[in-house]
């Protein structure tokens, strides 16, 4: 992460920033932006990372943390969502810094799931149907409902209690009731991707 050019190592390579301001943007928390905080102790990130369903453990050490938390996330997609969603926390501070545009969760948000639907091309065909599901699902539909919740409804273990099996099928009638909403975004992000791809 140290290659990355956050504040601090710039401060640490002598760059001179205006008005020696050296803190997160991100948050008004007024520390100084280290790779760590702007990834994942900032409150913004924090937003982003409960909204995907990943939660850091600060009490254990950077890999501990990250092995729990994938662990923890239940999806053969972490990766890919941490990637995505770092690299789109990461895009939020330099539109800031470089003028163009003030960070926001809902702007976080609809970055991440448009890079997703393109990085969902990198999958083979039969991941690549269940995650461009999910993130169809998640945008189009239940907007208002946390990434764990759809997630979980899809991947855990059959529900072996009534509440919990009354539970998953509310999600679940929930999600198949706007399956068609879904679907089309699918096929127009697909269309949409299928014809700039092309000139490549
Ligand atoms: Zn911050």
């Amino acid at each position: 992460m140290d290659r990355l050019n956050t504040r601090n190592i710039l401060k640490r390579k002598k760059h001179k920033l205006e008005g020696n301001n050296y803190n997160c943007i991100l948050c008004s928390n007024n520390l100084e932006e280290t790779a760590f905080h702007l990834f994942f102790s900032c409150p913004f990130s924090q937003a982003c990372w409960q909204y995907l369903g990943i939660h850091w453990d600060f009490s254990m050490d950077f890999f501990h943390m990250l092995i729990q938390a994938k662990q923890q996330f239940q999806s053969p997609f972490f990766m890919e969502i941490f990637i995505i969603g770092a690299w789109q926390i990461w895009k939020q501070r330099n539109n800031f810094i470089f003028d163009r545009g003030r960070p926001s969760f809902s702007s976080w948000k609809q970055s991440f799931l448009d890079e997703a639907n393109l990085q969902a091309l990198r999958l083979c065909d039969s991941k690549r149907v269940i995650f461009l599901f999910l993130l169809a699902v998640q945008s189009s539909v239940v907007g208002s409902l946390p990434f764990s919740v759809v997630r979980l409804s899809f991947f855990s273990a059959p529900p072996r209690t009534p509440l919990l099996s009354f539970c998953s099928c509310t999600v679940l009638l929930l999600v198949v009731s706007r399956t068609v909403v879904g679907l089309r975004f699918i096929l127009n992000k697909n269309f949409t991707v299928g014809a700039s791809h092309a000139v490549f």
